[in-house]
């Protein structure tokens, strides 16, 4: 009796489906090729039906670049190719996701923008369309359109695409619904991608309300610092992600500390591993919003992907950044001058996005690491996650203090006092 009982017990979760837990992580492939640079963000929700499209909307944008790279011929500036992404719940049910896909090649007189909507409703397992959730105002849309940007919309082709709602790209609130249009698809070149938020209240599909995400309160701990042991400064690039908090913990294990250098594209879906960063005692850095080649950006552009990083981590984490870390490692003296922040490069490039093999990043780590230097790695491998079970323990052993950029700058000041 008691087995069947058991056995019983086992098969619940398989028919009730009660025991799916989703979580949100972020996929993220960032390379620096021979033939091309390569930074994609896309959300991984849990929901297969929905991470199907996802993931076959990224392969086939990759495709794309495989073929493109394959018939052009490059010799110094790469093609590049960025997807970012937002992504958020409304109503703890709604997952609404944005990619932006932004490709640029010296043999392009303009980039290439794309966006893609996707609006899954977790409860019923299904995507929505735009007369699923409410009734829209099409004249009233097609007005304010036209209102915004008289310069550059084209008249034939925002009434074609009118003609088919739910066609319409869009991601919606519970105040409102946001449209999305490609360039070139209702308007001119010159006005881009648009994006026009409609206010609405009305909808047929229930939609709870949101509970807000609190700002942390982390307390910043203060600790010995000595500036007579041989000292390292640790840095991560290009997360948070799904590693950084088994990182971190490892880091509080070897009593070591880093300085992380993020994207901002993460802070608010990673809001929970920042704050154990940040309590830890670790430092933040800024590393652009979305991880493009910044030397290629205007200067308006360039203020964009700084600026918006430090105020999604001042909103979410209460904390302001002071270090900068270019992407790819590339500066400029225009990028210099239009920066008002500390730029911080490195000195040990463990090439852990390279080599992804624990030992091998590990080893040549080892190899060059001395006092005062500055180590670059990328919290975004297991690779690299697994380095450090090997890298810490030896470091410690050789007597090394591991500190924070910031912390490494301190110590090397007072030991310039005392010279
Ligand atoms: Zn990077």
């Amino acid at each position: 009796m008691k087995k069947w009982l058991l056995f019983l017990i086992f098969l619940i979760p398989l028919f009730c489906g009660c025991n799916k837990k989703t979580e949100l992580t972020i996929e993220v492939v960032i390379e620096q090729n021979k033939t091309d640079l390569i930074s994609i963000h896309y959300p991984k929700t849990g929901f297969e039906k929905l991470d199907r499209e996802i993931k076959n909307y990224i392969t086939n944008t990759r495709l794309n670049l495989k073929q493109y790279i394959k018939e052009n011929v490059y010799i110094e500036d790469l093609p590049e190719l960025n997807i970012d992404y937002e992504y958020k719940v409304i109503g703890n049910r709604y997952s609404n996701i944005v990619l932006t896909t932004f490709f640029t090649s010296p043999l392009l007189a303009h980039p290439i923008n794309d966006i893609k909507t996707f609006v899954f409703d977790q409860k019923e397992n299904k995507f929505l369309q735009l007369s699923d959730i409410a009734t829209i105002h099409i004249g009233k849309i097609k007005m304010e359109l036209l209102k915004q940007h008289q310069d550059c919309i084209l008249i034939d082709d925002l009434e074609k695409v009118f003609q088919k709602p739910n066609n319409l790209k869009f991601t919606f609130t519970d105040q409102s619904i946001t449209f999305y249009f490609n360039p070139y698809e209702i308007a001119s070149g010159n006005c881009g991608i648009i994006k026009y938020e409609f206010p609405n209240k009305e909808f047929y599909i229930p939609i709870e309300k949101t509970t807000l995400q609190k700002a942390s309160l982390y307390k910043p701990n203060k600790k010995e610092l000595s500036s007579k042991k041989p000292t390292i400064a640790l840095t991560f690039d290009d997360g948070p992600s799904k590693y950084t908090k088994e990182i971190v913990k490892l880091l509080n294990e070897y009593d070591a500390n880093a300085t992380f250098f993020i994207l901002g594209n993460k802070v608010e879906n990673y809001h929970e591993t920042l704050t154990f960063v940040l309590e830890s005692g670790n430092e933040l850095g800024n590393h652009s919003y979305n991880h493009k080649k910044l030397t290629r950006l205007s200067s308006k552009e360039l203020h964009n992907q700084i600026e918006m990083t430090n105020e999604v981590v001042k909103k979410t984490l209460g904390y302001d950044i002071r270090l900068f870390r270019p992407t790819y490692g590339a500066t400029s003296n225009s990028l210099k001058s239009n920066i008002n922040m500390e730029i911080v490069l490195w000195n040990v490039d463990t090439e852990d996005w390279k080599l992804r093999n624990s030992k091998k990043i590990y080893e040549k780590a080892l190899h060059d690491i001395k006092d005062g230097k500055i180590i670059l790695m990328h919290d975004i491998y297991k690779s690299t996650l697994e380095s450090l079970k090997l890298l810490l323990p030896e470091l410690k052993k050789q007597g090394y203090q591991i500190v924070t950029v910031s912390e490494l700058k301190e110590i090397q000041a007072k030991r310039n006092e005392k010279n």
